[in-house]
């Protein structure tokens, strides 16, 4: 939510809410002899939320209970909005808040639309961070021998297990409803068969291959891999180099910095990078630095070097030489700067910023080449520095190198020496190293034959928002290849067998057949890692041909786990076959490269059909300055700090999940949105609005009998010009919230909430609701209406305050003929009567409402200068010729005109007043002219409603003394 949005909000309360003294009276004074026959609000509904503590009282019936009821009771088709499974590891953050919450407001609206829900939250749970921080834990504990992947393997799911326990605490807390007892994990045994499934269908229909691929890694992190991951590897060295570039311009910051260190022209300032791929570096465009990183301007021998401050001592130590940090500065102080590539010396390259350069290796300056890597060309992109790539198809360098040399060269053999002469004739290298250059064969999924089909697809599924499709598009199109291995212990297995004698794979439809049916019969994939005999996995057809048989142990890239858990969806009863699988994916733009297109990819392969009929993308999750949250930079807010409050309530308060909820929904989430202490205070003020606001409605409808509601032809006007607002507003809710567009719903709440509701229509009822007499037509006309409004407004809020809507619902359903346990099980069907629908009416009551704003100005001034304490105490004269204008104010008796100016008298004339008027204001309305002014009423005070309808002192008004005989 943006700040400006909390200051109208607070504007609004000011310009629009005249002080009430019926309520505070009402409330608070006991000086009124006739306060018993005041008709008070009366509500048990709480003013305070106490949201952490009282939440939990609503929580069962809006998630838990409804959940079941509305699959097996709501009346309309099946919505399914399929979960992309968060990976089980590491506590949640506010993204997971937006990312869940989002869904379940999507969710809720269908519930309330009377559509049956399915939503199955699902959990990523193989891959590599789990796996090393098993590793980490092992070596933690001592235990340095290696470790079989039957360890690793029970170890892993172990951690996984727990780390889907406390993520699932979290994601209910927030009041998220859906299938808990029962998600998906892509660890249980029938997803892995369900996955080998479609691995199988695609080996099948020939997507399936084989190929050598270089794959790096350090010696220092082989020696966390499991032995048995190593088998295939023709293991040769490689370099790796650390490559210095002399800055030439520096961004002013620095430049500063750089004088108070008396540096100048001869004693050059560089920037160092770590590659491992040399070939690579006669195509750097740029160096990336993180903005928000620390980096030091360190000594090193005879010169200076920019680095990451986290890795001067690993630097130090692997270059052999001592590091003399001189300064520290930012990141963003680097941005701006240019350098010199050694190779290209007549052009300067920027220093950029890029949020995906760590600090766990290398310098903490990327070496960016946007012409070999997807991360450098975006990064890249968006600055407008085009890709540079002199490498052909076949790995050859073109003429554009001519000019080094390097033409037809081959990038990974010759090339990559001579690049390494040459930096080293330029003195451009700090250090080379040996590095590890393994050259392995892999497993890939053909996706070439599959990217135009899939673009071809997409162009039939609905984007929210619409520029996602050309994101999608771009990153399906530019994936030259889907390597799906990993010499990885905890994951999937890839079903192949390796004949002994030739290392000749065998990846047949029949045999990975035979090994699914071998893990569904054993219970589990461990059996692939637990059999001591291969032959346990050799379908009988291949076990007398004169070869013998050994496994693999690679396993699938996550990507291929959760890329396939549309296949769930096949089974759901009650979708017709040409329905898609699910009607929607929602997720943050991390997929587009991620799930939504592995999704696509293998769902086009086997069906050829997307597996989405609408795609909500939603952004990321910064802090209060638009910086990315990390625990380096201290900024981030954990979710249960903002529901649950902190360690220090007073700094952090605990604001129950409604308010995270309301966060949620006030974003515009198609964008990366801001959280922090300030954005929650400020949300914390728009829902305790909504509550007063509530309890206004509650607190009013105390005795209301919806059998005695007021048929709506004999309602006032003002009554009837709020049913019309709320027509209004009724269907522009239901239009927002259809459109996914949160925000812009929350927008309308938030202005129906100040400018109709309570700036509008409550100040002009509130005099009938306390002072008429009970049953009184008048009073009952603005009950009935308030009525209505409290059920559309109710369940308009459903959707993101879940809590405090059911809250509300449990305290007006016995008012209302068929009273549920659930406001959800209400629904949001109904649509109000058309006969509501008044544009007359509207602008008519427009043209009044202009007039009360300018009346308003004229009773301050008096007010001011002390002529009258309040309104009711003043007579308001308007002089108005004959035009539209007088039309409209004539329309009106007034009386009634003066009880919605609360004032104590109107009188309208056509003569222009005589000038013992006082604070007279002309104004033109639509080139109508009028004349306002304001003078004290000669009638007395009623004791009893406190207008100034009173013939004498202390006797009561005509109303009044009616009211009370
Ligand atoms: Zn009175």
């Amino acid at each position: 939510m943006s700040l400006s949005t909390c200051r109208l909000w607070s504007k609004r309360l000011s310009l629009y809410s005249t002080p009430n003294p019926l309520l505070i009276r009402g409330l608070t004074s006991k000086k009124n002899p006739y306060s018993h026959t005041l008709q008070l609000p009366k509500t048990s509904f709480p003013l305070r939320a106490d949201a952490a503590k009282r939440e939990h009282l609503f929580r069962d019936r809006t998630t838990k209970d409804l959940y079941p009821w509305q699959l097996s009771n709501n009346p309309k088709d099946l919505f399914v909005l399929h979960d992309g499974p968060p990976y089980a590891n590491g506590s949640v953050h506010c993204g997971h808040a937006m990312n869940k919450i989002l869904k379940d407001v999507v969710n809720r609206c269908q519930v309330l639309n009377g559509r049956r829900v399915h939503y199955r939250p699902g959990w990523d749970c193989h891959g590599l961070p789990i796996e090393m921080k098993v590793l980490e834990a092992l070596r933690e504990k001592g235990k340095h021998e290696r470790m079989s992947p039957t360890v690793i393997r029970r170890l892993a799911r172990q951690r996984a297990l727990q780390e889907i326990d406390k993520q699932r605490k979290s994601f209910m807390s927030w009041g998220v409803m859906g299938e808990w007892d029962h998600p998906y994990r892509t660890l249980d045994k029938d997803y892995e068969i369900r996955q080998l499934g479609v691995f199988h269908d695609m080996v099948k229909k020939g997507y399936i291959y084989r190929q050598l691929k270089p794959v790096y890694w350090s010696p220092s992190s082989m020696s966390a891999l499991a032995e048995s991951e190593l088998e295939y590897k023709e293991d040769h060295k490689s370099r790796s180099i650390h490559v210095r570039f002399p800055l030439t311009k520096l961004a002013p910051a620095i430049q500063e910095k750089w004088e108070a260190l008396a540096g100048g022209p001869a004693n050059k300032i560089h920037a160092v990078i770590w590659t491992t791929t040399p070939w690579t570096m006669p195509a750097n465009k740029a160096i990336s630095v993180h903005p928000d990183m620390e980096y030091s301007l360190a000594r090193c021998g005879a010169h200076i070097y920019v680095v990451a401050k986290d890795r001067v001592t690993a630097l130090a130590s692997d270059w052999g030489q001592p590091l003399q940090v001189l300064d520290t500065v930012l990141g963003s102080d680097l941005l701006g700067s240019q350098y010199e590539h050694p190779l290209w010396k007549n052009a300067a390259y920027p220093v950029i910023g890029g949020t995906h350069v760590t600090s766990e290796s290398g310098t903490g300056l990327v070496h960016t080449a946007p012409g070999h890597g997807m991360e450098d060309y975006e990064v890249c992109k968006s600055l407008g520095i085009s890709p540079f790539s002199p490498v052909d198809d076949k790995g050859i360098y073109t003429n554009e190198v001519s000019a080094l040399g390097l033409e037809g060269l081959e990038a990974f053999g010759q090339g990559t020496q001579s690049v390494l002469e040459l930096l080293r004739m330029n003195s451009a290298i700090v250090a080379e190293q040996d590095y590890l250059h393994n050259a392995t064969a892999q497993w890939f999924a053909n996706v070439e034959q599959l990217q135009k089909q899939a673009v071809e697809a997409l162009t039939d599924i609905q984007m929210v928002p619409s520029v996602s499709f050309r994101r999608l598009e771009q990153f399906t199109l530019s994936r030259k290849e889907w390597c799906i291995s990993r010499q990885r212990a905890w994951g999937v297995p890839i079903p192949a067998l390796y004949n002994i004698d030739t290392n000749e794979p065998l990846l047949t439809e029949d045999n990975v057949k035979h090994i699914i049916d071998t893990f569904d019969s054993h219970g589990s994939t461990d059996i692939w890692w637990e059999a001591e005999d291969d032959q346990l996995f050799v379908a009988p057809q291949y076990r007398d041909n004169g070869k013998t048989y050994r496994r693999g142990y690679d396993t699938m890239d996550v990507w291929f786990d959760s890329g396939t858990s549309w296949t769930m969806l096949k089974d759901l009863p009650d979708r017709s076959p040409g329905q898609p699988l699910a009607d929607m994916y929602l997720e943050g733009s991390d997929q587009h490269r991620g799930w939504f297109q592995s999704s696509l990819l293998t769902s086009i392969a086997l069906t050829g059909q997307t597996p989405y009929k609408t795609l909500v993308t939603h952004g990321f999750a910064l802090d209060e300055d638009g910086r990315k949250m990390s625990k380096s930079l201290g900024n981030t807010l954990e979710p249960a700090v903002i529901t649950e409050g902190g360690k220090d309530k007073k700094k952090n308060p605990a604001y129950g999940s409604d308010v995270l909820r309301m966060w949620v929904a006030n974003c515009e989430y198609t964008r990366d949105v801001s959280i922090g202490p300030n954005i929650i205070a400020q949300t914390s003020e728009i829902m305790r609005k909504i509550r007063t606001t509530s309890r206004f409605m509650l607190g009013n409808l105390f005795d209301f009998d919806h059998t005695k509601k007021v048929d709506y032809k004999y309602l006032s006007e003002i009554d009837r010009c709020m049913l019309h607002e709320l027509y209004a507003y009724n269907n522009n809710m239901k239009q927002a919230y259809g459109d996914y567009a949160f925000s812009r719903a929350m927008q309308q709440l938030q202005n129906f909430t100040n400018v109709q509701l309570s700036a509008f229509y409550f100040d002009v009822i509130k005099d009938r609701l306390y002072n008429d007499a009970p049953g009184s037509a008048s009073r009952r006309m603005a009950q009935s209406v308030l009525y209505e409004i409290l059920q559309s407004y109710t369940t308009s809020l459903a959707p993101v305050a879940c809590h405090t809507a059911e809250e509300i619902y449990e305290h007006y359903r016995d008012l209302t003929p068929d009273p549920q346990s659930s406001i959800f099980k209400v629904g949001w069907h109904r649509s109000l009567p058309s006969q509501w629908h008044q544009p007359q009416l509207e602008a008519k009551w427009q043209m009044l409402k202009q007039i009360k704003t300018e009346v308003n100005q004229v009773l301050e001034q008096a007010r001011q200068e002390k002529l009258i304490r309040s309104s009711q105490e003043a007579n308001i004269h308007i002089a108005v010729a004959p035009s539209r204008l007088s039309e409209v104010l004539s329309s009106i008796s007034e009386t009634e005109l003066a009880s919605y100016f609360l004032t104590s008298n109107v009188y309208i004339t056509q003569k222009a007043h005589s000038p013992t008027y006082q604070y007279q204001r002309e104004i033109t309305l639509d080139s109508d002219r009028c004349s306002i002014s304001a003078t004290v009423s000669k009638d007395q005070k009623c004791p009893r409603c406190w207008n100034y309808h009173a013939d004498n002192e202390n006797s009561l008004c005509s109303r009044c003394s009616t009211v009370c005989s």
